[in-house]
């Protein structure tokens, strides 16, 4: 016997009516690449969003097209995401921080016939230019009045213009919900970034997931703020969770400094939020040093990199702010598995709750995961045991864009499942904690010392403003960690004192051998801490 259901595609288009006919008034407030704020509501965003997939019709865009974008998180970036998508286009988000030669490289790759972007990236548009080889258009997002009087770019497009033309009388197609709807690209700190093309399905059950209490828990009461960029793997599914649940939206635009977000966050009444951990050390710094509180902050997600337990703590102790430290990557949509409390930990006291919390989580439901040895055989969720991270779902990749070979490994000999590239271990109960990126690993005399472990420790120093371990090559030893610290401004610190920050809080053979002080450190494109290139800077470091 076959369900007699009705067969409804899920399809990115039917968020954006949903949130256009039950949000109609609910606010989507935007700062601007040109300066001030601007706001409307879902109505808004979805009539724009069908007027500009006619004007992506016009210029003669097929189903199947890529439209790549490289813009900040605000309204036009948001209206392209369902006017493409939701028209059979490919929104193909591009990281403006990637190197130029990266960016040209992965429109031409993607085979963007569109290009959109915000003001800011006029000129580093003109200059990629002559690199892109599939580029027809040339679309600037913003109104005539801040239109260039001269560029380079043949015909470059005014996006107020092409949306003012349409009369927004447009249906949403109906088709395969198996159809790519948008493409986003690994930071590629080895070799050329690889592409993961999602599916309509695959983001809407991972909006669905995402909404979850025990996810994001998104709803209609919430005032959600995307500090993660629209860019990075479309910040975490916000832009569809937010119109799955009605929610209002703020979008911070160019300004993610800490007093920009701070003044936002309070004049818009925030309540949730989400971003990799450097954006708060700069909210926080910027709170601290001028004795200000929240109002309406009440949940964050914090994901990308681990979150520096001392963060976690500052946050809930002394702003009362509950902080969710998630864990995904781009070939996941990016959603795998967030930080939750069970009900069974709800008698613990607020220090054995935050050992739960600063592990990275429970897979959310559609998320399988197994730690494996280097065999691929299944380990023991034990909480000790550390292994290789697989994971398999409906909002995994299979497979990267235009890549034959499959990245896939089997489990037990059973099954496909994707090899995250993280060392993790598994509880009982079910909280996954990374140890380290595979190719981060520290080994010391055949043992693993978890390189996020040391910076945790280095970081609750009042002293450390942020920290990086890396292995350095032992005669003895094979590898043996180096920490580099970047000193808070002002913070009279020592090697010595750093060093003895770590006794009682590890093994004593698991403490850095040296520690070495920078201004900064190196990171990627999407914020994280460039450990190759870390190591190449300090090849040559000496070991005492
Ligand atoms: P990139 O393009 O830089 O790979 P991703 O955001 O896809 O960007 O990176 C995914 C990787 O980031 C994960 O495989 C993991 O190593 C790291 N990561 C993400 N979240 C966390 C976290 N909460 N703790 C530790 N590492 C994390």
């Amino acid at each position: 016997l076959r369900g007699q259901m009705m067969q409804m595609p899920l399809l990115i288009s039917s968020l954006i009516q949903h949130a256009a006919r039950h949000a109609a008034d609910t606010e989507i407030v935007s700062k601007c690449a040109e300066g001030g704020l601007h706001r409307y509501d879902w109505a808004g965003a979805e009539l724009r969003s069908r007027q500009m997939a006619q004007a992506f019709a016009r210029l003669g865009c097929m189903p199947g097209d890529r439209i790549g974008t490289l813009a900040w998180n605000g309204y036009r970036h948001l209206e392209i995401y369902y006017a493409s998508s939701g028209s059979g286009l490919v929104c193909h988000t591009i990281n403006p921080r990637l190197h130029p030669e990266q960016i040209a490289w992965v429109a031409n790759d993607a085979g963007d016939r569109v290009l959109c972007f915000d003001l800011t990236f006029l000129p580093l548009v003109e200059k990629i230019a002559p690199q892109l080889t599939s580029v027809e258009h040339f679309v600037l997002m913003t109104d005539r009045a801040h239109m260039p009087a001269a560029t380079t770019l043949p015909h470059l497009l005014c996006y107020e213009e092409l949306v003012g033309q349409e009369n927004g009388r447009y249906r949403w197609p109906q088709f395969d919900e198996n159809t790519a709807s948008s493409i986003c690209y690994t930071s590629g700190t080895t070799g050329h970034p690889k592409g993961a093309v999602y599916s309509h399905r695959s983001a809407m059950l991972h909006a669905y997931a995402a909404a979850l209490p025990d996810a994001m828990g998104c709803s209609a009461r919430e005032v959600m703020l995307p500090v993660v960029p629209m860019f990075h793997v479309n910040a975490w599914g916000m832009p569809y969770s937010a119109a799955l649940v009605g929610a209002k939206l703020v979008l911070p635009g160019p300004d993610l400094d800490g007093k920009s977000l701070y003044e936002l966050f309070e004049s818009e009444q925030v309540t949730f939020s989400a971003g990799v951990p450097t954006v708060w050390l700069g909210l926080l710094n910027y709170i601290s040093a001028n004795g200000l509180r929240f109002s309406s902050f009440k949940r964050t997600v914090i994901g990308g990199s681990a979150c520096p337990p001392a963060m976690l703590h500052t946050l809930r102790q002394d702003f009362g702010i509950e902080v969710i430290h998630a864990w995904g990557m781009t070939e996941l949509s990016p959603m795998g598995t967030l930080s939750r409390l069970k009900a069974k930990h709800a008698v613990q006291s607020a220090a054995q709750q935050q050992r739960v919390l600063e592990k990275q989580g429970r897979a959310v439901f559609g998320l399988d995961m197994a730690i494996v040895d280097d065999q691929g055989r299944s380990l023991p969720w034990d909480g000790q045991t550390a292994g290789d991270l697989v994971v398999r779902g409906p909002w995994v990749i299979e497979r990267y864009l235009g890549l034959p070979a499959s990245p896939l490994v089997s489990v037990d000999g059973e099954g496909e499942w994707f090899p995250t590239g993280d060392v993790a271990t598994i509880d009982p109960d079910g909280f996954m904690q990374i140890t380290d990126r595979s190719k981060d690993v520290i080994k010391s005399g055949g043992e693993w010392i978890s390189s996020i472990d040391l910076e945790n420790i280095a970081m609750s120093h009042a002293g450390v403003q942020e920290a990086a371990a890396i292995a350095c090559p032992h005669p003895k030893w094979d590898e043996r960690p180096l920490l580099v610290a970047v000193p808070k401004p002002g913070a009279a610190l020592s090697r010595e004192s750093l060093l003895e920050h770590y006794r009682g809080k590890i093994a004593s053979w698991q403490i850095p051998d040296d520690v070495v002080f920078v201004e900064a450190l190196p990171h990627t494109a999407t914020g994280k801490v460039h450990k190759l290139r870390l190591r190449e800077q300090l090849k040559d470091h000496v070991l005492p």
